[in-house]
């Protein structure tokens, strides 16, 4: 790769943009763990952590890219940007959160895959492709929680299904989760809320 071309490019910005995008994911996503946990939702607490330390695992994935390319005595980049700040409850914040992946992943990715490929890094559009998927993914967790936090079905179900306690391992089979777990007596936020994404992984181990 020219170092010349790459310093000049739109791509250096781009992938400037998306160590900045993951890191403050990152942060917005400990944020919401850390209201999680005071509302006692441990499970998901737990979940937004790994979630936040993933995210800073993308961004350093672009913040790599852009060592490894630029100019041996590095680089200031300048450019305007947007971000979004609101006021909102966890349940909400699902929300955002789902829409800002879905945006991620239709638009914002695939719009620096391209212009990657056109400025001839290719293999810095693949790292921008598979966003694609990791974003799908967030978006589907995101949207499912936010779905479940709203019609107030965390810990029920129309139908029986096993729910289980993620600090001993304790199952049942029934409509509604207990609010305390038989067994240890865990409240009712360490039961492990299954995702439509998780199973489909289990199906195809
Ligand atoms: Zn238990």
């Amino acid at each position: 790769m020219n170092k010349e071309d790459f310093q000049k490019s739109e791509t250096i910005v781009n992938l400037c943009r998306s160590f900045l995008l993951e890191s403050q994911n990152s942060a917005r996503c400990k944020f919401m763990a850390e209201k999680a946990s005071e509302e006692k939702y441990c499970y998901l607490e737990d979940l937004l952590k790994k979630t936040s330390d993933k995210m800073i695992a993308q961004a350093k994935v672009f913040y790599e890219a852009l060592e490894t390319n630029m100019d041996d005595l590095g680089i200031e980049i300048e450019f305007d940007d947007v971000y979004p700040f609101r006021k909102a409850s966890l349940a909400e914040n699902f929300l955002y959160s789902a829409d800002e992946a879905e945006i991620a992943r239709d638009e914002i990715y695939p719009e620096y895959a391209t212009t990657a490929k056109e400025e001839g890094f290719v293999e810095i559009a693949k790292k921008f492709e598979f966003m694609y998927q990791i974003k799908d993914c967030l978006y589907l967790m995101m949207i499912e929680i936010a779905n479940k936090m709203k019609e107030n079905k965390l810990y029920k179900e129309d139908k029986p299904i096993k729910w289980k306690c993620d600090n001993c391992g304790h199952e049942e089979t029934s409509k509604d989760a207990w609010n305390k777990c038989p067994f240890c007596g865990f409240e009712q936020g360490h039961v492990i809320v299954e995702l439509k994404d998780d199973k489909n992984q289990e199906k195809n181990e």
